[in-house]
């Protein structure tokens, strides 16, 4: 990126120009993309873990109705 002040070019990851010492805010605004981006990715976990544990939770009442029917049989 080129500094907003004296277009002189910043090397990434870079928090001031290296020419007029101005900050760069471009930085910023990127990590907080990141973290909306993160939070959207956490959401969908979220969901996938609660889908997980109904699958989990289905298969314990089924292994027990299973377990009852068997030793009803005896
Ligand atoms: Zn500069």
């Amino acid at each position: 990126m080129f500094c907003s002040k004296c277009g002189a070019e910043i090397a990434n990851g870079h928090k001031f120009c290296n020419k007029c010492g101005t900050k760069v805010f471009e930085e910023k605004k990127h990590t907080h993309h990141l973290v909306t981006k993160n939070l959207e990715r956490k959401n969908g976990d979220s969901k996938k873990v609660v889908i997980v544990l109904g699958i989990i939770f289905i298969l314990i009442v089924a292994l027990l109705v299973t377990i009852i029917i068997a030793a009803m049989e005896i």
